[in-house]
């Protein structure tokens, strides 16, 4: 739920701004967006006057001295019910260069200033038309290449995690108020049951928790890491080529010879996947191959999936045992069979890939976690944990109110400023 923020008044949001807000000139149609109180001014006077709100208008458009600038369709959106909450304007114009080149001119003589990358957005956070987590999303939802980021940056521009944790906020606040009172008024006549209070404790030190051990927001961005281990001249690099579609990894009979981690991006079912061909696993006195087993052992730790070619099946779950040369040897039982070179048995790796992966994924109602709000969270769920050791109401308090600051935090209260520096540097200009 969109809520106003603490850094509203930080905001110097007095000029009235304008961009092109769609890709460069030339184009079939170029959108020009104005927002600010001067957003109707600016239409009158490039129009003549204002079209009715909320309808698409056909008008032709002139400069200061009454120049042509184009045919345009325009639309009057008065605030604050908008996509910044001010008055917006958006011009639809023929997307040639000098077109919008002279319309952009035409604004600045007008007194508007063109606006700073992210500048339309920030206002709408200032204006409490959207909350952190979906400006986040919405950074994002701009940057998505394949369907999953898609998906999940649209979750989070719905405002799914802002919900999440507005939730999370009210239920520490009440537990909060709870705990001081029965500290304030001990002694007193006020019934404080402090077995419920642990039991609300534990339970949102669990969904915290639980929300932690998803998979980082950024494995959505970057790709779940899928990493290829198994002995020497068990066909891991030919596989990982097999998979990839190109010659990237080098394959050769000598043992020893992918020495450290080769890695290629690709999309696997709509899911960007980062594949990883590490070094044969073995012991080795070249001390070069040795560094590149231990980094080929550090893969098979932290990776989201690994292919194990060595593996017999009765894996955990984010293994998927592989028998590789399958052409030559029967496969091993509860193994995938896969050969590289025939091809066969590719289509069957990559669908068990594929489920394996979405699992990792966030469901329905869920959104993976990025960096600020894994830290975030991890304090807020290790104050919860210091809260649930102790008896003592007054220590418990304390740890609550720790939790409630590090929640608040992320929701917008507190020191953002550096925080919303670094997140709008990555809108472009006009959003
Ligand atoms: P790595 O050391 O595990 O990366 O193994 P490589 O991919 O370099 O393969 C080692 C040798 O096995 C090479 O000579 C490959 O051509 C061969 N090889 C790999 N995959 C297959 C396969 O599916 N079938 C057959 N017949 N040979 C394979």
């Amino acid at each position: 739920m969109p809520r106003p923020n603490s850094a509203a008044s930080a905001d110097p949001a007095g000029d009235t701004i304008y961009a092109l807000s769609s890709g460069a000139p030339p184009a079939a149609i170029a959108i020009v967006r104005i927002s600010g109180a001067d957003a109707a001014r600016a239409l009158e006077a490039l129009a003549g006057r204002l079209p009715p709100p909320r309808q698409a208008c056909h008008r032709r458009i002139r400069d200061s001295q009454g120049e042509l600038l184009d045919h345009a369709m325009l639309l009057w959106l008065p605030g604050p019910g908008t996509a910044t909450g001010e008055d917006i304007a958006e011009l639809h114009l023929h997307g040639g260069r000098a077109v919008v080149a002279a319309t952009l001119a035409a604004l600045a003589a007008l007194g508007l200033r063109l606006a700073e990358p992210g500048e339309f957005t920030r206002r709408a956070l200032f204006n409490g038309r959207l909350d952190l987590s979906a400006v986040e999303g919405l950074a994002d939802l701009l940057a998505a290449e394949t369907e999953s980021q898609h998906r999940e940056a649209l979750r989070r521009a719905d405002g799914v995690l802002g919900r999440q944790l507005a939730g999370w906020l009210d239920r520490l606040t009440g537990l909060a108020a709870a705990i001081e009172a029965g500290i304030d008024y001990d002694g007193e006549d006020v019934a404080v049951d402090t077995d419920v209070q642990r039991a609300a404790i534990a339970s949102l030190a669990g969904e915290i928790g639980a929300a932690l051990a998803m998979p980082p927001a950024e494995r959505l961005r970057d790709g779940l890491r899928v990493a290829i281990v198994g002995p020497p001249n068990a066909g891991k690099s030919t596989l990982f080529n097999a998979l990839v579609g190109a010659e990237a990894a080098i394959v050769s009979a000598i043992e020893g010879t992918t020495r450290d981690a080769i890695e290629r991006p690709l999309s696997l079912g709509g899911m960007p996947i980062v594949l990883i061909d590490t070094a044969g696993l073995r012991d080795s006195s070249d001390p070069i191959e040795a560094i590149g087993v231990a980094r080929a052992r550090r893969e098979q730790q932290t990776a989201d999936l690994v292919l194990d070619l060595a593996g017999d099946g009765d894996d955990a779950r984010h293994i998927i045992a592989v028998s590789a040369k399958a052409d030559l040897a029967p496969p091993r039982a509860g193994a995938v069979p896969v050969s590289a070179l025939a091809p066969h048995g590719l289509d069957a790796l990559r669908a068990r890939m594929i489920a394996a992966c979405a699992a990792l994924l966030p469901g329905e109602g869920e959104v993976a976690l990025d960096r600020r709000y894994r830290d975030a969270l991890a304090q807020v769920r290790d104050h919860l944990g210091s809260a649930r050791a102790t008896d003592d109401p007054v220590i418990v308090a304390e740890h609550v109110r720790l939790a409630r600051v590090h929640l608040g935090g992320l929701i917008g209260g507190g020191d953002v400023e550096a925080m919303l520096d670094a997140l709008f540097g990555r809108f472009c200009l006009g959003k």
